[in-house]
């Protein structure tokens, strides 16, 4: 029987964080995280409390229960031309090693793309991704040894920089806390209150980088321009 794969949304955009910012992507957001229920009710007691998306269900834009052939034909809808540049699919989720397997890999690479995945890499990986973006979670082991770019929500008094500096890595990030490094960064641009900056959690991470300069900074970059 073919495989199953269950999406949330598919939506084509710049991938907005870490080494490929800037990049042109669709973007595939699969169901479900093994880190968290994705549900209120369910944060406090998740090995992952920071989480800012939905990712339960198939409501989303595109969203559905697909066949790898269905999946593909559906993302490659998506890129305006597929004569121009690289097609570029992100795996996301949600944690999208729950589904992206064999299958998947070798019908998305048959379509002409390059695929990236975002894992919290506590699960295998299947051969053949060609862009691995590690974001390691305070209490959850990393299973996984090596990728692209190791990009590190910080602060997390479980996972410091520290844990992670000798990991088999090309690119080492750190992106400040969501909830409070882009916000800041824009108000303050506009309103010139420096002041207030030195407090955040971006001028506590910029500052670590650059006394630690193995490390580089990551914006959401996406919420500073309001695209998805
Ligand atoms: S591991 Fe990622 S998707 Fe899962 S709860 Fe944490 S931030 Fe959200």
């Amino acid at each position: 029987m073919a495989a199953s794969y269950r999406v949330k949304e598919i939506f084509y955009t710049l991938q907005g964080e870490g080494a490929q910012a800037g990049r042109p992507a669709v973007f595939c957001r699969f169901s479900k995280c093994n880190l968290w229920n994705g549900r209120e009710d369910g944060r406090e007691n998740a090995v992952c409390q920071f989480c800012d998306t939905d990712f339960i269900g198939t409501d989303g834009h595109l969203g559905g229960v697909y066949t790898a052939s269905d999946l593909v034909n559906i993302i490659s809808t998506q890129w305006p031309d597929l004569s121009q540049g690289t097609p570029y699919v992100v795996c996301t989720g949600g944690e999208p090693a729950l589904q992206l397997d064999d299958e998947l890999v070798t019908t998305l690479h048959k379509a002409g793309f390059e695929i990236a995945i975002e894992t919290n890499g506590t699960l295998p990986l299947p051969d053949g991704i060609d862009w691995i973006c590690l974001s390691p979670k305070a209490g959850a082991e990393v299973v996984i040894d090596r990728c692209d770019e190791l990009k590190l929500v910080f602060p997390q008094p479980l996972a410091m920089p520290e844990r992670f500096t000798g990991f088999n890595a090309t690119h080492y990030y750190l992106q400040p806390m969501a909830d409070y490094a882009p916000v800041v960064i824009a108000s303050d641009k506009l309103s010139g209150a420096k002041q207030s900056l030195s407090a955040t959690t971006t001028r506590k991470t910029l500052d670590y980088c650059l006394q630690h300069p193995q490390w580089k900074l990551s914006i959401q970059t996406h919420k500073l321009l309001e695209i998805e």
